[in-house]
């Protein structure tokens, strides 16, 4: 699974980085975004390439799109 956040419709509450701190990061802008394979913020929110979810992480990562108040993180193909 990849995913990236979009970032015009995050609220910035942080439930995502509440679940998987070490997927996603709340930024100084109040914004969430993903991070990349070393752990780095990404810019733009991951979008629109995103980064990817390994195995290990996938079901907090269902709890966060579940329950992320934007309806923002977005889900791309495999
Ligand atoms: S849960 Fe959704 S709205 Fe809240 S900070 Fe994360 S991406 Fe933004």
């Amino acid at each position: 699974m990849r995913i990236y956040v979009d970032q015009l419709d995050c609220t910035g509450a942080g439930q995502c980085e509440q679940l998987a701190p070490d997927v996603f990061a709340l930024l100084d802008d109040g914004l969430a975004t993903v991070r990349d394979a070393d752990g780095e913020p990404m810019a733009d929110g991951g979008a629109p390439s995103g980064a990817v979810v390994d195995a290990s992480r996938t079901a907090r990562v269902l709890d966060a799109i579940d329950v992320c108040p934007g309806a923002c993180i977005r889900r791309l193909p495999d």
